[in-house]
């Protein structure tokens, strides 16, 4: 182009207007460096389902996340499942498992041979919850002899063994809860009994998780609150699910998802791309630390993994393999 059609096309260039919106995208930052993470499992019902999860942590153990844990079902209903699981990644995995436990259903002793048994077979991380009634039942009752309360269930824990310990936490407010504040007292007294971590309920506006962050600082929290990021395979039941724990579902998540129901395909990519967004938009306020619901499903977990920078390295070679009956039968022993 010689000079004169260049100052021509300079003075054709489009004139924008520059708003208040922010000019850059979060993935357009330099690409994060420390960022860890951890992926969350629910234990499988049945062969296929054993199959599906194995496979989800066969696609993720490279990415070397710092634990991987493994729900326990409302009410305690997947109880064997659990530890078949938490045992079958202690056995055959280079990863550090952690176990969901609840006070649902079990009388502090039991509860207690529970976390002894984990203890003996190398399982040193448990993500210690009150948990949700069995299905069915209206309220929460804690069970007679049992643990009431997650800090109760942690002070229990400690004195089995020197566990590191993990508990949940709540943004928008547990939906049980009186108030905000004593919500957060509950939290500190998790943290005072011995937890030395939290992970959140899963949130979507980032100034929520951002706002819950300081009042837990100012409250005297100093613990890792680490975001659970819930990449949404399904919007209709996220948002049916949502409502039952109190977490808000902002209207542009709608707007994004809205006549997608039978589109599995844009579904995956739209979920991509906001889950993506959102943990960006956190890193880019100094979170370095996330956990992931992963339902079990590897893709969009990867490929949000790999936008923050965390990439796969090679696994010790006879770990983590495809899943065979001959493994699950040794895991369900284990049970
Ligand atoms: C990361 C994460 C993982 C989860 N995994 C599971 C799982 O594997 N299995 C499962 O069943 N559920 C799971 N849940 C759900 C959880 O069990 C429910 O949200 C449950 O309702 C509360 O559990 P909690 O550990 O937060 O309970 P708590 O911390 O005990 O709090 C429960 C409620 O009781 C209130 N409270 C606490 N102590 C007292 C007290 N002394 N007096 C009066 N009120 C009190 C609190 O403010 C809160 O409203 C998980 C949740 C999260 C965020």
């Amino acid at each position: 182009m010689n000079k004169r059609a260049a100052n021509n096309s300079r003075k054709r260039a489009p004139t924008r207007r520059l708003g208040s919106a922010p000019s850059r995208l979060a993935v357009s930052a330099p690409l994060p460096k420390n960022v860890k993470v951890s992926f969350e499992f629910f234990p499988p019902k049945t062969e296929k389902a054993n199959q599906t999860l194995w496979e989800c942590i066969q696609r993720l153990a490279p990415l070397k996340p710092a634990y991987v844990s493994v729900t326990y079902g409302a009410g305690g209903s997947t109880r064997e499942r659990t530890h078949a699981t938490v045992y079958r990644i202690r056995c055959e995995t280079d990863l550090e498992p952690a176990a969901h436990l609840t006070c649902v259903g079990a009388s502090r002793a039991e509860i207690d041979d529970v976390a002894r048994d984990y203890w003996d077979a190398g399982v040193r991380h448990i993500v210690a919850l009150r948990g949700d009634p069995a299905e069915g039942e209206a309220r929460y009752r804690p069970y007679p002899g049992g643990y009431a309360y997650a800090s109760d269930l942690v002070a229990g824990l400690k004195k089995v063994a020197p566990f590191q310990i993990s508990v949940a936490a709540y943004p928008e407010i547990h939906p049980e809860a009186k108030s905000a504040a004593a919500d957060l007292d509950n939290l500190k007294r998790k943290i005072d009994a011995g937890a030395s971590a939290a992970i959140t309920q899963f949130f979507f506006d980032i100034d929520v998780y951002l706002r819950f962050l300081e009042r837990a600082r100012k409250a005297g929290i100093t613990v890792p609150i680490i975001p659970g990021i819930l990449p949404v395979m399904n919007f209709a039941r996220v948002a049916q699910f949502a409502a039952k724990c109190n977490a808000s579902v902002p209207r542009w998540m709608a707007d994004l998802f809205e006549g997608l129901d039978d589109d599995p395909e844009t579904r995956a990519l739209v979920a991509a791309s906001v889950a993506s967004e959102q943990c960006r938009a956190l890193n880019a306020h100094g979170v370095e630390m996330f956990h992931f619901y992963t339902m079990n499903r590897a893709d969009l977990v990867f490929a949000i993994c790999h936008i923050l920078g965390v990439r796969a390295h090679p696994v010790a070679a006879g770990k983590v393999a495809a899943a065979s009956p001959a493994k699950s039968a040794i895991a369900s022993k284990g049970a």
